[in-house]
């Protein structure tokens, strides 16, 4: 989609091909291009000459004598074709075509269609909409102090309100993602949270990726290209939009992409930590290590803990997940007292991993799911500790701070699982697929649990300090 800086690198280029020339006839190919009736529409151009060429957010204006004003929206894909001369066939997307007196002809193509133009008088295009709704441009935001009061009193995220044109016009969904990679906001943080100096840096690096981008000429994505065969070079250049599973250029962690606000959005969740969310210590380890002993120390300090096996508990009573077990596991997976056959599904897991992966798809989503809402609806002031043996091969570990690996030598965790329900042999099993070079590799903190309960406390307390 274009966004402003390609508009910007489109109208210096349709102004070197299209000024002072007048407008001899129109096709109209596409009527639902044109905002209004159209035969005002062809009336009101022909004759007319552009006598200058404008951009004000990501409209084109073109300025006509007789104090005329045409106004044309690109949209999602509109484009502009110029032709020395007229051709023998359009494209089946030409919408518009305007001949000029010269011979020459310009064609607007939108294979969505979504492109809009409309003509107004030079006195009151800009009280009428859409311009009249626009927000100021980054680069001539006025009274600073004025538009962050507004955009303090929303809560909606950020990225939804930087998207929204009546507040500041001229950033779309490459551009927020860049600007807030760039300021390491993250973009669902409510943009009532955010401070006078955060806002002031997403407007200051807007310009700055903004003028660079036009400089560029824009950038090439997908259906964009500008016309007359000048690609954008601004792509490259790009740290955030089209980067998602690539490593953070600043920190080298793996980028995300989440929907904000229905749009997808590319962000680095280790740069960009959502500051209106507690601080979460994510602890993990392999079974028997003692993950439960970390975690019941934290709650003992006042941490609100969650536990990924209790939500996977309480999964199990859903009537719902309830019945996806059953498909995987038949009927006999529900006991007579309408509980899960653990033991059951135990068994049939550490024999067929095909139904291991099947019974994790069903369930980590669902466990990331209820572990996000319990941190989303946590106020700020409290601190959370999440217990999850996956919490590096889940998104939770993208929410933590910071990460607690609780670690333990095999023979102590051999002797500790001699003391659990399920045999030694089996619970060794089931943790199988436990990576424990990469969990190590990813903690913030390593603790050794094969000593005394006290012992680990002591190593804990450093750490809270
Ligand atoms: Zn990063």
């Amino acid at each position: 989609m274009p966004e402003l800086p390609e508009v910007e690198t489109i109208k210096n280029i349709l102004a070197n091909h299209v000024l002072k020339k007048t407008i001899s006839s129109l096709k109209i190919i596409n009527r639902n291009t044109i905002d209004g009736d159209v035969s005002t529409f062809v009336n009101s151009l022909i004759g007319k000459t552009i006598i200058d060429l404008k951009r004000i957010g990501k409209f084109l204006i073109f300025h006509l004598n007789d104090e005329m004003i045409l106004i044309s929206h690109l949209r999602m894909e509109g484009k502009y074709f110029y032709y020395q001369q007229d051709q023998e066939q359009y494209d089946k997307h030409a919408c518009v075509i305007f001949y000029f007196d010269d011979g020459s002809v310009l064609e607007y193509n939108d294979t969505r269609k979504f492109g809009i133009m409309k003509v107004d008088k030079s006195a009151e295009y800009l009280r009428h909409p859409p311009l009249s709704k626009l927000g100021p441009e980054p680069f001539n935001v006025g009274d600073t102090n004025a538009l962050f009061a507004k955009m303090k009193r929303k809560s909606i995220p950020i990225k939804v309100l930087l998207l929204d044109q009546s507040f500041l016009s001229g950033l779309g969904n490459i551009y927020v993602d860049e600007v807030l990679y760039l300021t390491r906001i993250h973009p669902e943080t409510p943009a009532k949270m955010l401070s006078d100096e955060q806002l002031k840096s997403i407007v200051d690096t807007s310009v700055d990726v903004l003028k660079m981008a036009i400089d560029s000429g824009g950038s090439t994505i997908r259906s964009y290209h500008p016309s007359q065969g000048i690609d954008g070079g601004f792509q490259t250049k790009l740290n955030a939009y089209g980067r998602q599973y690539l490593p953070c250029q600043r920190c080298n962690h793996e980028m995300r992409k989440i929907f904000v606000g229905g749009r997808g959005t590319t962000f680095c969740p280790n740069c960009q930590k959502n500051s209106s969310l507690p601080y979460v210590l994510g602890i993990t380890g392999p079974i028997g290590s003692g993950k439960s002993s970390a975690t019941a120390f934290f709650k003992d300090r006042g941490y609100l803990t969650i536990s990924g096996d209790t939500i996977v508990s309480q999964l199990y009573q859903n009537k719902d997940v309830q019945k996806e077990i059953i498909k995987l596991f038949g009927e006999e997976v529900i006991t007579s007292t309408l509980d899960i056959n653990k033991n059951l599904i135990i068994a049939t897991i550490i024999a067929d991993p095909n139904k291991k992966r099947r019974l994790e798809k069903l369930l980590h989503p669902r466990v990331e799911q209820s572990v996000l809402e319990l941190i989303k609806k946590t106020n700020k002031d409290h601190r959370i500790a999440v217990e999850m043996p996956l919490l590096f091969e889940s998104k939770i570990a993208d929410y933590c701070d910071e990460t607690l690996y609780v670690d333990i030598k095999k023979d102590i965790q051999k002797e500790r699982l001699a003391h659990r329900r399920l045999p030694v042999e089996i619970s060794l099993a089931l943790n199988a697929g436990f990576d424990a070079k990469h969990n190590k590799e990813k903690a913030t903190y390593i603790v050794d649990n094969s000593s005394t309960l006290d012992a680990l406390y002591n190593k804990l307390q450093k750490i809270i300090g």
